[in-house]
């Protein structure tokens, strides 16, 4: 598959193949009407086989680009503007999350009190996991 150019949007390169369809999940619904091109399972030099998605006339946003640093940390976004490349981010993942992950505890008072802004350390583990501790029960889970 072909993937062309845009003039305006992003890249997101350098997706494990097939994660591409979960990085999609994560952008709101009216943020994709627009147009979109997936590609899965392509060869790269780098990784084997990737994914890449270009997405036309959107903005990077900082609380979806802690969503992605949760889900894929080792991919790139290039935001490009008439048709040239502006900036290259690669999504770092931060020691604290506040209010993108829901607390598993069910006695969690985040999952009780649900005005409460959920708080977690996460750390990527050697293994690849992501480590996540409640801040408020000290609850640890691992993704
Ligand atoms: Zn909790």
């Amino acid at each position: 598959m072909r993937i062309e150019r845009i003039n305006n949007g992003i890249v997101i390169d350098h997706i494990a193949a097939g994660k591409g369809i979960e990085i999609l999940k994560l952008f709101p619904t009216e943020i994709l009407r627009t147009k979109i091109d997936y590609a899965s399972y392509i060869d790269s030099p780098r990784m084997g086989m990737k994914d890449i998605i270009k997405i036309e006339n959107v903005d990077v946003n900082h609380e979806w680009l802690m969503k992605v640093a949760l889900l894929a940390p080792d991919l790139t976004i290039s935001v490009i503007r008439d048709a040239k490349v502006v900036e290259k981010i690669n999504p770092t993942l931060p020691e604290l999350i506040e209010g993108i992950i829901k607390c598993r505890n069910p006695k969690c008072v985040t999952v009780r009190e649900t005005y409460l802004p959920s708080l977690f350390r996460v750390a990527r583990m050697e293994n690849g996991k992501l480590k996540q501790q409640c801040q408020f029960c000290e609850h640890i889970f691992y993704s």
